[in-house]
């Protein structure tokens, strides 16, 4: 049985208590080495057997799985953050289904989660944003023509970029070439929830600079949008005008639904 693991966005207890626990019973560990916190790997069995995925191919990914599979060993395969964001996970299923391998997968807290707690902010505030794009600068991966960062910033909605650290400049022209206003707020987190975490605020327009002046060029994830700034409007959820199906409105009744 092979088992997609979320090993969360660094801090070594931010993984689940289910990955947690397949760590301390797997036979075999690939872990993705460039952003898995190597603490985590102190949960594995003193025999189980390790391998960094960073210098291997999924051929290699594949055999190495194969074969504990034949010895009836179980794998744990280590994502950074949540296995469903740029995880590289569906060639992995669709071999492994191929050759008749079990798998499942386990979520975990995914980086743009962590970078919000870093900064403090909510990403879906009524009256100013209820979506989230999670998108990534085109760079060796390239990205659909209608899916480019100019295409979403008629739509306000929050914007979470991962994968384009080392790309600030191009992306901050992007974002300007789409309209957005130069003033938009923006902040860029790196390495969120690890010791060495660091966020700054800026804007659209400062962007580039602010990334170049803090030496920042991997491992971060820049947010975009007014969910950065101070206006929004409160909650209906917790309105006391509102009622819902766990609340009575205390005053005046809206027809609303909760959610
Ligand atoms: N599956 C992962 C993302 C993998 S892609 C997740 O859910 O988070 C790798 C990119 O994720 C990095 O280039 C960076 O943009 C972002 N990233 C991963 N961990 C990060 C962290 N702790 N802080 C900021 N960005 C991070």
């Amino acid at each position: 049985m092979i088992h997609f693991v979320g090993a969360g966005p660094g801090a070594a207890d931010l993984i689940t208590l289910r990955g947690k626990t397949l760590l301390e019973q797997a036979d075999c560990i690939i872990y993705a080495g460039s952003l898995v916190n190597p603490e985590l790997l102190k949960y594995a069995k003193q025999d189980c057997a390790i391998y960094n995925s960073a210098s291997m191919t999924l051929e290699e990914v594949l055999q190495v799985m194969e074969q504990m599979e034949e010895d009836g060993r179980t794998t744990v395969r280590l994502h950074t953050g949540d296995p469903s964001i740029y995880g590289a996970i569906r060639e992995q299923m669709d071999q492994l289904a191929d050759r008749g391998i079990a798998f499942d997968i386990v979520p975990g807290v995914s980086s743009f989660c962590a970078a919000a707690a870093a900064v403090q902010a909510e990403y879906t505030l009524p009256g100013v944003s209820q979506s989230v794009i999670i998108t990534r600068m085109e760079g060796r991966t390239p990205v659909p023509q209608r899916q480019r960062i100019a295409d979403y910033a008629a739509h306000g909605a929050t914007m979470v970029i991962f994968l384009s650290a080392s790309l600030t400049a191009q992306l901050q022209d992007e974002l300007l070439a789409g309209g957005y206003q130069a003033d938009t707020p923006a902040a860029i987190v790196y390495k969120a929830s690890w010791p060495e975490e660091q966020a700054y605020h800026c804007t659209v327009g400062t962007l580039a600079q602010t990334a170049a002046e803090k030496g920042i060029s991997k491992t971060a994830l820049i947010l975009v949008g007014q969910f950065l700034a101070h206006a929004y409007e409160r909650s209906r959820l917790y309105d006391p005008s509102f009622s819902h199906a766990y609340r009575q409105a205390v005053q005046k009744e809206d027809p609303a639904e909760a959610e």
